[in-house]
C-alpha cells in the first residue's frame, strides 16, 4: 500500500529499498529463502526485533516463528546477551588469537554433549560440516560420503548433491557449479531407508569415509528419525571403519538440552539400552546466539587430525570471534533446565493447538516433531519420513496460510520445508494468538 511504501522510502524520495536491493544484490537478498520464492509475495526489510516480536520497515509487528532460523532461541535482543556483546565489543572486536571465553564455550558444549570430546569453533554451519568431512576422509583414507535426501548440511560443494532414487547411484550435483567429479563421491540415499543403507555398506563399505545426517532432519520440514535408524548407522560405520557425523547445527541445544542425540540417548537409557555415540558432531545457530559461531566437535583422536596437531588444514580469521562467542556463551548459559521446560511446554502446546484447530477446520495435515522441533505438513495424513513423502505436501495451501498468518500479525517461515521455531520469549498468550490465526485462515486453499 501507499503507506507502506512511503515508510520504506528515504526522506529524500530515493528508490524504494526493494529496487535498490534487487539492483545491487542477486535476487535482492544475501540468502535465497529470504526472497520468499517458496510462498510468493514481497518481503519487507526488517527494522528491529525484540523478544518474540519482529518489526518491519513499515513499522508492522509480527510474532516471529523464524527466530533467525533457530539462532534466536532466547528471544530477540535478550538484555543479557546484548549486554555481554556490548561488553565484549568494548574490549576489542577481534584479536586473531585465543581468548578465555572460547575455552569456556567449548567446555560448556562438552559438558552438555559428552561426545564432543574436543571442539573447534568456526563461523558457519557450512564450515563445520565441510571440516567434518575433511577430517573423516583424512582419518579413513577414503573418499565416499553418504548423505540422505532432504538433509541439508550447508553449501559446500560435496554436500550440495541430491541423486536419483537408485541405490548407490553416483551423486548428481544439486547446484550449478558443483563439478561431476566432486558429486561422484557423494552417495545420496532415501532418509530412514534401512535396506538402502545396509546395501550401500555391503557393496561399497570399504570406500565409505563417512555417513552424515541431521540429528533431527529439519530442512525438509521436521522429520522424526525412525526408531533405531541412527543406531544402525552407528553400527554400520563402526563395523566398516567409517565415521558417523551427526549434524546438530539446527537441532543442537534446541531439540532438547543435548540436541537430537540427547533425546535418543535419554530414550535408550530409559529402555535399558547402551546409547549409540556420534564420532563427529557439528553445531551452529544456538551456540552463536545470533552471531556467527559454529563448531565441529567429537572424538579426540579424530579432532586431533586438525592442524596444528594433525595434517588436516582448517583456519579462520574470525573463528572464535570474541563478540560472537560472548553472544553464544551467554545464550548457552541462559539455557538451563527451566528454559528447556518452557521451550518444551510452549512448542507442545503450539503444535497440538495448531493441529487441533486444523482438525476442527477439516484440513488434512500431519505434524512432524522431535523434542521442541516441529513443523506442519498440509495435505499429508501421516508424518513423512522421506523427502519424496515430504514433497507430496500441499505447498500452495502452506503459502496461503503463510499470507493469512501475516495478516494476523504472525511471521511463519517463508517455506513449507522449514521448522517453526519457538523461543524463551514465546508465551501462552502467543500460542493462543497463533491458534486463533489458524481459525481465521480456515484453510481456504487447502485440499
Ligand atoms: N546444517 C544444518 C542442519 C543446517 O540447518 C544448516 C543451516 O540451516 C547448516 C548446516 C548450514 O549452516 P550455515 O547456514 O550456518 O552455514
Amino acid at each position: 500500500t501507499k503507506v507502506q511504501r512511503l515508510g520504506l522510502r528515504t526522506l529524500r524520495g530515493e528508490k524504494a529499498w526493494e529496487e535498490r536491493a534487487a539492483d545491487i544484490m542477486p535476487g535482492g537478498v544475501n540468502s535465497p529463502v529470504r526472497a520468499w520464492n517458496g510462498v510468493g509475495g514481497h518481503p519487507l526489510p526488517i527494522a528491529s526485533a525484540k523478544g518474540a516480536t519482529i518489526t518491519d520497515g513499515a513499522g508492522r509487528e509480527y510474532l516471529d516463528l523464524v527466530d533467525s532460523w533457530g539462532a534466536g532461541i532466547v528471544g530477540h535482543a535478550h538484555p543479557q546477551v546484548v549486554a555481554a556483546v556490548r561488553a565484549a565489543a568494548s574490549r576489542g572486536l577481534s584479536f586473531g588469537a585465543t581468548t578465555e571465553a572460547e575455552v569456556e564455550l567449548a567446555e560448556l558444549i562438552r559438558e552438555r554433549y559428552e561426545p564432543a570430546q574436543k571442539v573447534r569453533l568456526v563461523s558457519t554451519g557450512t564450515e563445520a560440516t565441510m571440516t567434518a568431512l575433511r577430517i573423516a576422509r583424512a582419518a579413513t583414507g577414503r573418499d565416499v560420503i553418504i548423505k540422505f535426501a532432504g538433509c541439508y548440511h550447508g553449501h559446500s560443494d560435496g554436500l550440495l548433491v541430491a541423486a536419483g532414487s537408485g541405490l548407490a547411484t553416483s551423486g548428481v550435483p544439486d547446484s550449478a557449479g558443483v563439478t561431476a567429479s566432486v558429486a561422484k563421491d557423494t552417495m545420496v540415499l532415501p532418509y530412514g531407508d534401512v535396506d538402502a543403507l545396509t546395501d550401500a555398506f555391503a557393496e561399497h563399505g570399504s570406500r565409505i569415509a563417512a555417513v552424515i545426517t541431521e540429528a533431527v532432519p529439519a530442512n525438509m520440514g521436521v522429520v522424526a528419525p525412525p526408531a533405531g535408524f541412527h543406531r544402525l548407522v552407528s553400527e554400520l560405520c563402526r563395523n566398516e571403519g567409517a565415521v558417523f557425523i551427526v549434524d546438530e547445527v539446527l537441532s543442537g541445544f534446541r531439540a532438547g538440552p543435548a540436541g537430537g542425540w540427547g533425546l535418543e540417548r535419554d530414550a535408550d537409557i530409559a529402555a535399558g539400552r547402551e546409547p549409540w555415540t556420534p564420532d563427529l558432531v557439528t553445531f551452529g545457530k544456538v551456540i552463536g546466539g545470533g552471531l556467527p559461531v559454529a563448531a565441529v566437535a567429537g572424538r579426540a583422536d579424530l579432532m586431533d587430525q586438525l592442524a596444528p596437531v594433525g595434517a588436516v588444514y582448517q583456519a579462520g580469521t574470525l573463528s572464535g570471534n570474541p563478540v560472537a562467542v560472548a553472544a553464544g556463551l551467554t545464550t548457552m548459559r541462559l539455557l538451563d533446565d527451566d528454559a528447556y521446560t518452557h521451550l518444551d511446554r510452549i512448542s507442545t502446546r503450539l503444535r497440538t493447538g495448531v493441529s487441533a484447530e486444523l482438525d476442527a477446520a477439516g484440513i488434512t495435515h500431519a505434524v512432524g516433531h522431535a523434542g521442541t522441533l516441529f513443523s506442519v505438513f498440509l495435505g499429508l495424513d501421516k508424518a513423512p519420513v522421506t523427502f519424496d513423502e515430504v514433497s507430496d505436501q500441499d505447498a500452495l495451501a502452506y503459502s496461503d496460510m503463510f499470507h493469512s498468518f501475516r495478516s494476523s500479525g504472525i511471521a511463519l517461515p517463508p517455506s513449507a520445508y522449514e521448522a517453526w521455531f519457538v523461543s524463551l520469549a514465546h508465551t501462552d498468550e502467543h500460542v493462543t494468538r497463533i491458534v486463533e490465526a489458524v481459525k481465521t485462515w480456515g484453510g481456504r486453499e487447502a485440499k
